[in-house]
């Protein structure tokens, strides 16, 4: 018996397989999706049995293990694995890797096994004597299994020898996610129309545009109910950890130990336990993370992606993918749904519900007839003529009157750390990153000044290093210094901050989370990381220090980033009984995006920035791929950027147009440049097909790297 098997080493070439030999003792376990140990030069290496032949064309050697009894790849999985790698122009290997918890990985150092536990059954019935001996039959007479750990030693040996009990071990779960179950909710009127009209629906991808807190939850949470009544399996997808913590409470308590849940947040123990009970059929609903979108399911039956526009379902370090075309790929197979959901889409997904490859869904009220809230914009450029810098006179009053009621605030800042950066103010030095071109974080709390791209840092100066003067300045503002200027001027506020520092540690995330449901604070002053999906019934007052820092991106994405993070942050606000208020402080009062999205008017927001796309060759008119060349010496890079460049254009002008190298796309980052070759087109075939002939020709160039990102999210 011959197999083929792609082993865990990047080569580029992306299928090549590698022909061994199985002895006969072996053969009996090889199954297509199982893993294996083979010898491959001086070294063993791990690989996934793709093909199971009769004879080879090569000398072959023979296998030295048999990894897995069961396939851990289905073969679903398999051939989905294939498409993925061809369409993102990765290496099959990589997507295989990336379907499996880190525990599978042959690379992986720690190893994780299964987590057993010792309980006491019984042998015989027999007297016994001693307080502690005689509990322990009681118990066993009541319970068949009880665990051992619960006794003292001493009492358990003696039975043991009397040959009484024995010991059995059990796999334990270390995520145990049965709770006291909940009725599920039933749907309102307007939630129930949606719920049909998705049903109904002739195509198997609709879009649900409800505004925030309209109830879309609510109907994934029936539609998944229904489809594990008709005895097939749901994925959710949420898009980052902030959101999870709430959202997975809610399934918890309506479907309990039926779901798997996994998420970055999880151990590689918990992740690993997770995905066994999903391999051993345990569950038929799993929510999680972008990687989920790869549960081993047999029979899908809906697939749920909440916050769609979210640019966490795209991966964007190798293997790219997106996992929201991993999901069409999966609901073609299994013959099932995709469910799309956002109150802010993405432009490109409602341009697919309005040219009808999508259906549309339309939610527009509030639940339990909450309103919207009430957005006002402050024009920050007339503020700072009244000597306002951090805060307006309305965001001030407003967060004293929620203080005066005992309501509660959320404060959005997206840079974290105290300022963005220190000047010299008599030279204007700034304080770079010597590894990346990007100006250092002042953080004030450690005294430092960071780089938010490759985490040096290094100390604060008080003298400036190019003319000697004393007066440095921060400028700019972040999430510390904004909770610091609060707590000065609202004495006994309680405060509690979330980004990126406050809750690196395990757990540190849902405490915030938890305290601040728990209206153990008064205001929460965050990063985007507050942004999203949170339920706080308390919050009447959301305020955004800074709408600028997005629509300053030179991106074409900026004014749909600044739309959407608006009118998230604004749906925080009176999602109860309670009216809301959101203050919006920007220097550009009349941007479009953000007029639209004070007036919660998607759609008049879309038909605006639809023509710019147009205008401009973007998507959903034209897809986008971004070809970054990377290398340490500047003058290879640039040249083989170019190089690059000029061949595209020579060989497949036809169906592509190249732009650059530009010096617009040089970034210099932890000491390596980089530079890009942007292409725009129409022909999604041909074009794979180029970039994957494109892939190989630099793969013996050791000098640069390229990196290719189809469909970018942002340039
Ligand atoms: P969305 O996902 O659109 O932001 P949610 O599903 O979170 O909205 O709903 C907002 C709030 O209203 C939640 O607290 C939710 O439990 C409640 N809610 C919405 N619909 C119903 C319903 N039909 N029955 C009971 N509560 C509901
Ligand atoms: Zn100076
Ligand atoms: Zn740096």
């Amino acid at each position: 018996m011959i197999i083929k098997v792609l082993v865990e080493i990047n080569i580029n070439k992306q299928e090549k397989t590698f022909d061994y030999n199985v002895p006969l003792d072996m053969q009996k376990y090889i199954k297509i999706g199982i893993r294996v140990k083979v010898p491959f030069g001086k070294q063993t290496l791990e690989g996934f049995v793709l093909e199971i032949n009769e004879n080879s064309d090569y000398k072959v050697k023979d296998i030295i293990k048999v990894v897995d009894f069961e396939p851990i790849l289905n073969k679903e999985l398999l051939s989905l694995g294939k498409v993925i790698a061809k369409e993102n122009v990765v290496n099959l290997i990589n997507v295989y890797q990336a379907m499996l918890p880190k525990a599978y990985k042959a690379s992986n150092k720690t190893s994780i096994n299964i987590k057993e536990e010792k309980y006491i059954t019984l042998v015989k019935e027999e007297e016994v004597k001693g307080k502690n001996q005689i509990k322990i039959i009681n118990d066993l007479k009541e319970n068949k299994m009880i665990l051992k750990s619960n006794y003292p030693d001493s009492s358990v040996k003696s039975l043991l020898e009397k040959n009484i009990i024995k010991i059995v071990s059990k796999e334990v779960y270390r995520l145990d996610n049965s709770c006291d179950l909940k009725p599920i909710n039933k749907l309102n009127e307007e939630q129930a129309r949606c719920f049909d009209e998705i049903n109904n629906s002739k195509n198997d991808v609709c879009l649900l545009n409800g505004v925030t807190g309209s109830g879309k939850t609510e109907i994934y949470i029936n539609l998944i109910n229904q489809t594990i009544n008709e005895g097939k399996e749901a994925i959710m997808l949420v898009p980052e950890i902030s959101l999870t913590t709430q959202i997975i409470e809610r399934f918890k308590r309506n479907f309990g130990d039926k779901i798997a849940i996994l998420h970055s947040s999880l151990s590689d123990g918990e992740r690993f336990d997770e995905y066994r009970k999903i391999l051993k059929g345990e569950v038929k609903i799993v929510v999680g993370a972008r990687s989920a979108i790869f549960a081993p399911f047999n029979n899908i039956g809906l697939i749920v992606i909440d916050e769609e526009h979210s640019s966490t379902y795209k991966q964007d370090h190798n293997p790219r993918y997106n996992a929201i075309d991993v999901a069409i790929h999966r609901i073609k197979y299994h013959n099932a749904k995709l469910v799309l959901g956002s109150a802010t889409p993405s432009i490109e997904s409602f341009a697919r519900a309005k040219t009808g490859h999508y259906t549309l869904v339309k939610l527009d009220k509030r639940a339990n007839n909450a309103k919207l809230p009430l957005v006002t914009i402050i024009d920050m450029q007339k503020e700072i003529k009244k000597g306002n810098k951090t805060f307006s006179n309305d965001l001030l009053l407003a967060i004293e009157d929620r203080l005066n009621k005992k309501e509660q605030t959320m404060l959005l800042i997206n840079k974290r750390g105290y300022s963005s950066y220190l000047m010299c103010e008599d030279c204007g030095y700034v304080y770079k990153c010597p590894n990346c071109d990007i100006t250092l974080t002042y953080h004030k709390t450690s005294e430092m000044n960071r780089c938010h791209y490759c985490g040096y840092a290094e100390n604060k100066m008080d003298i400036c290093p190019s003319c000697g003067s004393e007066s440095i300045k921060s400028f700019g503002l972040g999430t510390e210094k904004v909770e610091e200027e609060i707590k000065n001027r609202f004495k006994g506020a309680r405060v509690l901050r979330m980004d990126i520092d406050t809750t690196s540690r395990k757990g540190a995330h849902s405490k915030i989370i938890n305290d601040f449901y728990d209206n153990k604070a008064d205001i929460l002053i965050g990063t985007q990381m507050i942004a999203k999906g949170l339920d706080f019934p308390n919050v009447t007052l959301v305020g955004v220090i800074n709408a600028d820092t997005i629509l300053n991106l030179p991106d074409f994405r900026s004014n749909e980033k600044t739309y959407q993070l608006i009118s998230q942050v604004s749906g925080r606000a009176g999602r109860d009984k309670k009216a809301g208020k959101v203050i919006i402080q920007t220097y550009n009062a009349d941007n479009e995006a953000i007029v639209k999205a004070k007036n919660h008017d998607y759609e008049s927001f879309y038909n605006e920035e639809i023509k710019v796309r147009k205008k401009l060759n973007y998507p959903p008119y034209f897809f986008l791929a971004n070809l970054i060349v990377s290398g340490k010496d500047f003058k290879t890079t640039i040249k083989e950027a170019e190089k690059l460049g000029n061949y595209l254009r020579i060989k497949y002008n036809s169906f592509m147009m190249v732009l650059g190298p530009s010096v617009a796309s040089l970034s210099k980052i932890n000491n390596i440049y980089y530079f890009s070759v942007i292409i725009k087109y129409r022909n999604k075939e041909k074009v794979v097909k180029a970039l994957n002939e494109v892939k190989v020709l630099t793969e013996n160039n050791r000098q640069i790297k390229l990196d290719i990102d189809v469909n970018p999210i942002s340039l």
